[in-house]
């Protein structure tokens, strides 16, 4: 796609620090990291979501995720990582373009998720809930 940040780096009309490439991904570190070390890794094809791609790139996915990741503990550097996926401008998707971001973690570096727990919704409610979404997942 023309104008799709990802996708010019993928076809190297962009530049970046690329750490892996082949003909169906492309992983690169992240212009302006929440760590340094952050690895984006994209499908190479255009592409709005991961629930989008097929089971076999999907899976292939995130065995590379779990590969960078732990590539990015050998280098001694980083204690631990966060895998993060965003789904859409209110979880944080910054780019229409699938991505996985692979964050390396060091024990001082003072970054934490803020997410608040929240009450529990009524029985009933987490029930419907459950059962809808496993209707969905057989
Ligand atoms: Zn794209």
């Amino acid at each position: 796609m023309d104008n799709c940040i990802y996708c010019k780096i993928s076809e190297k009309r962009e530049s970046a620090d690329i750490v892996y490439q082949d003909d169906t991904f492309c992983a690169f570190l992240h212009p302006t990291p929440i760590n340094h070390g952050h690895i984006v890794l994209t499908p190479s094809e255009h592409c709005t979501s991961l629930t989008l791609l097929d089971d076999e790139t999907y899976s292939k996915l995130h065995c590379l995720a779990r590969k960078l990741a732990k590539a990015t503990l050998k280098t001694k550097q980083y204690d631990g990582f966060n895998i993060q996926y965003n789904h859409g401008e209110c979880a944080g998707q910054d780019a229409l373009h699938a991505a996985i971001h692979i964050i390396p973690r060091i024990g001082t570096d003072g970054f934490y998720l803020n997410w608040r727990m929240q009450d529990p919704e009524s029985a009933e409610k987490r029930k419907e809930l459950a059962e809808f979404i496993h209707s969905k997942t057989i």
